[in-house]
Formats: C-alpha cells, sequence, structure tokens
C-alpha cells in the first residue's frame, strides 16, 4: 500500500486489527452504494495533535445518515470520542480520519431496510493531497466533460459513497488527460465543485464560490476559508459563477479537508492570473496553517486534543 495504514481500526465499539476489518462480499453497501462517511485531519499543532472540527466533521456524517435514512445506533458524542480514541490507540500525530456508516449485509435487493448499519473508524497517515509541491505551486486543472449531479437526482449535501462515482468520472478524465484535478459544471451549467474540493475565485478582489444550490457538498474547509476571509475584510460572495469568470480570474483555488487550500495556475490550459499562487490564496493559506501553529485563534471546539 502507498500509504502508511493504522494498526487498528474501530468497529462498533471495538478496536480491531487493520487486516481483520473486512465485510462480506453481499453487504449491501458492495452492490448499492449505500455508505455516508467523513474524512478529518489531525494536525500537529503547537498544543500537540489535535483533530480539526471534528463536531463539525460528524454533524455532517449524521446528517447525511439522515438524508438516507440510516439510525446510526451511536450518538455524535460517542463518535467524536471513539474517532480521538482510534487516532490515540494507533500512536498517530498527523493523520487523516474515515469514519464510515454502511448498509451491511442481511438481505439482497435495493430495499436497504433489513440490512444492518455498520460503522467503522479508519486512521492512516496522509500528506499533501494534490502532491508536495501543489500548496506552493498550484495545480492544473481542467473543466470536465461530466457534470455533477442534478439536485433531484442524488443530494449532494449528503456525504454518500455513490457520489463518488460521479467524482471518480471527474477525477479519471482528468488524470487521463494530464491534469490534476477535474472541476464540474452543475447542470444548470454553472460551476458547481472538483471531484473532492470547493473552489473559490477572486477578480478584483471580490471573493466568489458557488452556492449550495450548485450541488455542492457543503465543505467544512470552504466553511473555514469563509471565516479567514471575512476575518481579513473580504466579503465572500456565494453566487452562481459562469465558466469562464474562472478563466479571468485572478486567483482561484480548492479548499478541502484532503487538499487544504491548493492554488489552481492553470485552466484547460488558460493561465490563471501570471500563473502562480495568487496574494490572496496565499494570505488564506498562512492563516488556515497558523490555525495548527497556535497563531490564529479559532472558536472554541475547532480543536479537539488526543492527549
Ligand atoms: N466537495 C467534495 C465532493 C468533497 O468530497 C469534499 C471533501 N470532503 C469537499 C468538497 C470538501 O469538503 P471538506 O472541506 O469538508 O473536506
Amino acid at each position: 500500500m502507498g500509504v502508511n495504514t493504522g494498526k487498528f481500526i474501530w468497529h462498533d465499539g471495538q478496536h480491531i486489527k487493520w487486516e481483520d476489518a473486512n465485510i462480506h462480499i453481499m453487504s449491501h453497501v458492495i452492490h448499492y452504494g449505500s455508505s455516508v462517511f467523513e474524512g478529518i485531519r489531525t494536525y500537529d499543532t503547537n498544543q500537540g495533535p489535535a483533530v480539526f472540527r471534528l463536531r463539525d466533521h460528524i454533524q455532517r456524517l449524521y446528517e447525511s445518515a439522515k438524508i438516507y435514512r440510516m439510525d446510526v445506533s451511536w450518538t455524535v458524542d460517542e463518535i467524536v470520542e471513539a474517532c480521538v480514541e482510534t487516532v490515540r490507540k494507533n500512536n498517530l500525530g498527523a493523520c487523516y480520519i474515515r469514519p464510515v456508516v454502511f448498509r451491511g449485509y442481511g438481505s439482497f435487493g435495493v430495499n436497504p431496510f433489513n440490512n444492518p448499519l455498520e460503522t467503522y473508524i479508519a486512521v492512516w497517515e496522509w500528506g499533501a493531497y494534490l502532491g508536495a509541491d501543489a500548496l506552493e505551486s498550484g495545480v492544473d486543472v481542467c473543466f470536465s466533460s461530466w457534470n455533477r449531479f442534478a439536485p433531484n437526482t442524488l443530494p449532494a449535501m449528503a456525504k454518500c459513497s455513490a457520489n463518488y462515482m460521479n467524482s471518480q468520472l471527474i477525477k479519471m478524465e482528468a488524470i487521463k488527460n494530464g491534469y490534476s484535478e477535474g472541476i464540474a459544471l452543475d447542470t444548470n451549467g454553472y460551476v458547481s465543485e472538483g471531484s473532492g474540493e470547493n473552489i473559490f475565485v477572486i477578480k478584483n478582489g471580490v471573493v466568489m464560490t458557488p452556492p449550495l444550490t450548485a450541488s455542492i457538498l457543503p465543505g467544512i474547509t470552504r466553511n473555514t476559508v469563509i471565516s479567514i476571509l471575512t476575518d481579513l475584510g473580504y466579503e465572500v460572495k456565494e453566487m452562481q459563477l459562469p465558466r469562464e469568470m474562472l478563466y479571468i480570474a485572478d486567483e482561484v483555488f480548492f479548499s478541502g479537508t484532503a487538499a487544504e487550500v491548493t492554488p489552481i495556475r492553470s485552466i484547460d490550459k488558460i493561465n490563471i492570473g501570471n500563473g502562480k499562487r495568487g496574494e490572496i490564496t496565499a494570505r488564506v493559506q498562512a492563516e488556515y496553517f497558523n490555525i495548527f501553529n497556535g497563531k490564529r485563534k479559532v472558536p472554541e471546539g475547532w480543536l479537539t486534543p488526543i492527549k
């Protein structure tokens, strides 16, 4: 495996060995995509390892579950605690946390109600998602020929594994064409998001980002970035964006737990601004990482200590 895996995985109240965390091939999730999940980062902070916005992520996990009529047998507090315990048990500092709730083994066919829910939490070490150089130099991306799903097909506000078939189409096409990521439009033709990132656009000092109605996942990093920009004195406009607005923008960047704040230096081989990380992007990035070195004060509950 190309990643440094944890040794133990939490499964419904118990820690089991990484290699024992297996499911039956006839589990509902394998056939029908019936899982909701989260992606969370633990950072090495000046106060020791701490999970970033853990409760907000678990809250979103429960909202995803609610949309899909999944009654998780654990409380938000229990899953929050289980995430912390799992990082501790694996003796990890900076790492990625992946809680997942899915419909397991029980009956066959689309109706999910007779399949028991299972909850797992895995952790592993993960570096910069779009490459080590990406944070500084930016990435070259394309618009995808695939749209995000229409709002009355799959609910974009739920972080459901089935949504990621769409993300995979976007990602594979981008990679095959030599780009590191793709940006999808929504079914109305407006900018939506990357395969696993939200997007911010800056022109003449005005910051814009697609609204929730553009089939985006309500990113927690998106929310963090909006609060940073607001503190820096920028108004962030959540508005429908035509594709060409990105080509002529001064700066464009991705936000996401995995991608953090990643500058986009070109789209469809058109340089964005001067083709380098923009000034406002650099400030947002610096402020984002200041959260973890203690230079930036954050609201109560945004950093959950591991120790
Ligand atoms: N959009 C999609 C499709 C994603 O998968 C992610 C990553 N979870 C994001 C946006 C960014 O969300 P967050 O900032 O909460 O990680």
